[in-house]
């Protein structure tokens, strides 16, 4: 049977993440966030200054829906949100030999099940054929409200709301100006906009756009 798969392409803080996981496992698709990989070279490389890229062993796990990320036998899941680690994750994505490791690991898993894919080349540059390409976008200012907002739920001290949306604003810039796959609308994505959304009228977009797509 020929899998399905939907590329969910945007900016940091859209809400990608949240949306596409919770819109996964409404429709029973394996969802894959791609940042987390980009995230364990970024934390190799705060932790050794080097990329390492002929020792990393990357895997991946999904227990309970969540994606679960392995540096050979470390779990490194938790380690790799660090706010630090963003930064890092960005920076080592500029770079060609960090893009061509990743490609076909990507190409990979979306060809074993159905799957969602969010980064931000998934429709233009890792699955060009996916079904259903959405770059789901929303103002910086709303994006790290939203980041603030999610940190303090979690219990945790956020950093200023102004510092938030300067590195927002910094790793659109990073992303959308790299020579290599920068953050781009593919031509045959449909845009959303979340802006002033509130999380389930994202998330009820996203899955009527797959269910039409898909005849679900
Ligand atoms: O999505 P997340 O913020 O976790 O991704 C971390 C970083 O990885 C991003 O800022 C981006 O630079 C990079 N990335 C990428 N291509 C992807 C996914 C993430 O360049 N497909």
């Amino acid at each position: 049977m020929k899998v399905r798969s939907v590329a969910i392409d945007g900016p940091s803080g859209a809400g990608k993440s949240t949306i596409s996981k919770t819109v996964a496992g409404r429709l029973g698709f394996i969802y894959v966030d791609t940042g987390a990989l980009y995230r364990v070279i970024g934390l190799r490389f705060l932790e050794t200054g080097a990329l390492g890229l002929d020792t990393l062993k990357l895997s991946l796990a999904f227990a309970e829906g969540e994606q679960r990320m392995y540096d050979g036998g470390r779990d490194v899941t938790e380690d790799i949100r660090k706010h630090e680690v963003s930064k890092a994750a960005s920076d080592c994505s500029a770079l060609p030999e960090v893009r061509a490791f990743l490609l076909g690991l990507q190409r990979e898993m979306a060809m074993k099940s159905d799957v969602i894919m969010d980064g931000r080349d998934i429709g233009t540059v890792v699955l060009p054929d996916a079904g259903l390409k959405i770059f789901l976008t929303a103002r910086p200012e709303d994006r790290a409200r939203r980041r603030f907002d999610q940190l303090q739920q979690a219990g945790k001290v956020p950093p200023p709301y102004e510092q938030i949306l300067a590195d927002i604003k910094t790793r659109d810039h990073n992303d959308s100006s790299r020579k290599e796959a920068p953050l781009r609308q593919a031509p045959d994505a449909v845009l959303l906009d979340t802006t002033g959304n509130t999380f389930e009228q994202s998330a009820s977009l996203v899955e009527g756009l797959i269910r039409e797509r898909y005849g679900l």
